[in-house]
C-alpha cells in the first residue's frame, strides 16, 4: 500500500463501524466481511435473503481488474455502474455494504491487500466470498490468508451445470462434443423436451437457421432496446485514474446494469427478436440502423455479470415460446436454448478443466501481430471495417461477425493467439475469461488443437459474401482470386491449406478443401501462394 490511502476508505469504514456500535452496542465488532466480484451481481444469492447486521459486504472498483487487459470504456463503465447499482439495491434492503471506488482503492497493491484491510478495520472473524469464474482470481483468493480470519467459498448460484459436476462432463485435454453434452442438458434439465424425446423430433435444428436477409427482410428489424444509464461520474473516475481503454461511449450506457434492465431486454427479445433469432443467427448487413444488433438478444454482459441466470433466460424463452407457437417456431426457440443450455455451459466445462495449460496453446504456432485496424476499423475490407468500426461503437458483435470474420482473418494469417485473445478479452462488452477464452483460442483460432471445435473456422470470401451484404460495397472484389483489387481471404484461405496440409489432411472434415487444393493445378496453386505471401507482407495496407 501507498502512504496516500484514500482518507474517504478510512471514512466509509469509520461510518459502518459507528452505525454497528449503535445498533449493536460498543465493544461490538462485525462477525464476518463478505467480498462481491464485478461479476457476481447476482441480486437472488442465497446470502441476501436475510439481513444480517453482523455481515458487511464490499463491492470494489479495482485497477487489478481495469488493468489486467486494455478493456472497451463501455466494458468498464457497464461492470462500475452495475456494481454500483446492486452495492445501492442492498444497502435499501437494509444489508449493511461498503462499496468503493477507483478513489478509494487505488492506493492498494491488490485485492488481497484491500481484503486484508478491511477484515482488520473492521476486526471481523470470517472472510467469505463467492467462487471467482475465471482462474486468476480464483488462485489469488485462494492463496489469501487473513491471520485470526476464516476464510469461507461458496457458489455464485448461477450457472446451470453444478461446478462439482464438472469433471464428470468435461476431462482434461479430451475433446468432447457440444452437440452430445447438449443433448445430456436438454435430458438432464428437462428442457424442450417430450418425455425422453426432443420436442418437435429433432434435437438440432441449425440447418434450418441459415438465412441471409433480403431487402425486405431489412426494413423489419426492430430497433434495439437501449437504456440511457448515467455514466458521467464513472467517466469522470476514468479519467482522473488514467485507465486505458479502447472504444467510444456517449454520456449514458445502453447496457442493461440492473435486474430490471435486464428483465425487459429479455421481455424485449422474446417479444420481438425470438420469433427470427434462429433464422437471421448467422446473417450479417450493413444496410439496418439495428445492423449491430440484429435479432440477437445482447443478454450477454447482463448474463456474464450474473445480473440474470441462465435459467431465467430459458424460462422465460420457452414461456413466450409456449404462449405463442404461432409465432416462434421450434426452430427459434431451439436453437436460442442451445446457446445458452449447450454453448455457455460447455466453454465454461472446458475451461474448468482445462485451465491453466489452456491459455498457452497455439496448436498452428502463429506469431504475427495483430494489424493495427483491429484497433480503428480502418481497413479496406468492409466486412472488417463493419465487424472492428461496430464494436469500437458498441462494444459488441454477433458471433459471426466475431468467429468468421475477425476470428476467420486472424487465424488465416497466423495471428498470435495471445494477440487474439487481449483484442477479444478488452474489445466485447460480455468478455470474462471463462467465455471468451475457450471460445477464441478454441472455437475461433483452433489454438487448442481441437478440444472445443472440430475442425478450424475458416473461410474464403465466398461464405462471408453468403451471409452478408459487405461484399457489394467493398473495395475487393469477392469473385477474385488474385487480381489486385481481389477478395484477401480467397489466397488466404488456401495458403492457410497449404500451410497446414500435413495436420489438416488428418482432419476428416477439412479432407474435401485438402483435396481439392491437391488436385488444383499447380501454376493456379503458385498464382494464389504468391499472392497471399505479398498480402501478408503487406497486412497493414489491406
Ligand atoms: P445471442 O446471439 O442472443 O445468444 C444468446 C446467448 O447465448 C448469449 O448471450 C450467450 O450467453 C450465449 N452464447 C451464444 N453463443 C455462445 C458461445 N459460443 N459461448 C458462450 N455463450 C454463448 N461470449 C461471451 O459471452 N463472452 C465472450 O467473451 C465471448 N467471446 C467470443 C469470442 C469469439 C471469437 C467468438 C466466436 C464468440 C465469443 N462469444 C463470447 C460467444 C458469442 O459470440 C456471444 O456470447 C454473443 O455474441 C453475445 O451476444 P448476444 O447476447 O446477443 O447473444
Ligand atoms: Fe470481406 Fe472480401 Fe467481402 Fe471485402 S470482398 S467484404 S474483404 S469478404
Amino acid at each position: 500500500m501507498s502512504s496516500e490511502t484514500g482518507t474517504n476508505f478510512d471514512h466509509k469504514i469509520h461510518q459502518l463501524v459507528e452505525r454497528h456500535r449503535s445498533e449493536i452496542g460498543d465493544k461490538s465488532r462485525y462477525r464476518r466481511l463478505r467480498l462481491i466480484l464485478g461479476d457476481q451481481l447476482n441480486e437472488k444469492h442465497s446470502w441476501f435473503k436475510t439481513v444480517d447486521p453482523d455481515t458487511v459486504y464490499v463491492i470494489a472498483e479495482l485497477r487489478q481488474e481495469t488493468d489486467y487487459v486494455r478493456h472497451h470504456v463501455q466494458k468498464v463503465c457497464a461492470f462500475f455502474a452495475a456494481m454500483e447499482d446492486l452495492a445501492e439495491r442492498l444497502s435499501s434492503q437494509g444489508h449493511r455494504v461498503i462499496h468503493l471506488t477507483l478513489d478509494d482503492t487505488a492506493p492498494y497493491i491488490d485485492l488481497p491487500e484491500i481484503i486484508e484491510t478491511l477484515s482488520n478495520k473492521l476486526q471481523v472473524a470470517e472472510f467469505g466470498y463467492q467462487r471467482p469464474d475465471e482462474f486468476r482470481l480464483l488462485e489469488q483468493l485462494r492463496s489469501t490468508h487473513i491471520e485470526n480470519v476464516q476464510i469461507v467459498e461458496c457458489d455464485t448460484e448461477h450457472f446451470i451445470l453444478p461446478f462439482e459436476t464438472l469433471d464428470k462432463e468435461f476431462k482434461p485435454k479430451t475433446h468432447v462434443k457440444m452437440e452430445f453434452f447438449y443433448r445430456r442438458m436438454r435430458k438432464r434439465f428437462a428442457v424442450l423436451m417430450d418425455g425422453d424425446q426432443p420436442i418437435g423430433g429433432q434435437w438440432n435444428y441449425d440447418a434450418s437457421n441459415r438465412n441471409k436477409f433480403n431487402a425486405k427482410d431489412l426494413n423489419q428489424i426492430p430497433q434495439p432496446l437501449c437504456f440511457s444509464n448515467d455514466i458521467s461520474p464513472i467517466l469522470k473516475r476514468i479519467e482522473k485514474h488514467q485507465l486505458d481503454t479502447i472504444g467510444m461511449v456517449g454520456q449514458k450506457l445502453l447496457w442493461p446494469i440492473n435486474s430490471f434492465q435486464a428483465e425487459s431486454l429479455l421481455a424485449f427479445f422474446c417479444e420481438y427478436l425470438l420469433p427470427f433469432f434462429g433464422q437471421y443467427q448467422d446473417a450479417m448487413t450493413e444496410n439496418s440502423a439495428s445492423a449491430w444488433s440484429l435479432y440477437h438478444s445482447r443478454l450477454s454482459f447482463a448474463l456474464n455479470a450474473k445480473i440474470i441466470t441462465p435459467m431465467r433466460v430459458i424460462d422465460r424463452a420457452l414461456e413466450a415460446w409456449g404462449n405463442n407457437p404461432q409465432g416462434i417456431s421450434i426452430e427459434q426457440i431451439e436453437g436460442f436454448v442451445r446457446q445458452i443450455l449447450g454453448w455457455r455451459e460447455y466453454v465454461r466445462g472446458m475451461y474448468w478443466v482445462n485451465m491453466p495449460d489452456y491459455a498457452e496453446k497455439n496448436f498452428f504456432e502463429a506469431e504475427r501481430s495483430l494489424p493495427s485496424f483491429y484497433w480503428t476499423g480502418n481497413t479496406k475490407m468492409n466486412c472488417l471495417k463493419q465487424s472492428v468500426g461496430q464494436s469500437l461503437e458498441y462494444a459488441y458483435a454477433h458471433h459471426i461477425q466475431r468467429l468468421m470474420v475477425t476470428g476467420n482473418f486472424a487465424l488465416l494469417t497466423g495471428i498470435d493467439p495471445k494477440e487474439v485473445d487481449e483484442w477479444y478479452l478488452g474489445i466485447y462488452i460480455d468478455a470474462i475469461e471463462w467465455v471468451e477464452l475457450p471460445n477464441t483460442r478454441g472455437m475461433s483460432q483452433f489454438a487448442d488443437g481441437g478440444l472445443v471445435a472440430t475442425k478450424p473456422y475458416i473461410s474464403s470470401g465466398s461464405y462471408i459474401n453468403k451471409m452478408s451484404d459487405y461484399c457489394k460495397t467493398c473495395h475487393y472484389k469477392v469473385k477474385l482470386k488474385t487480381e489486385d483489387n481481389a477478395c484477401p481471404f480467397n489466397s488466404l484461405y488456401w495458403h492457410f491449406i497449404d500451410k497446414h496440409i500435413d495436420t489438416l489432411s488428418q482432419n476428416q472434415r477439412m479432407s474435401m478443401m485438402v483435396n481439392s487444393w491437391r488436385k488444383m493445378p499447380e501454376e493456379k496453386q503458385h498464382a494464389l501462394l504468391s499472392k497471399a505471401s505479398e498480402l501478408l507482407n503487406t497486412i497493414e495496407e489491406l
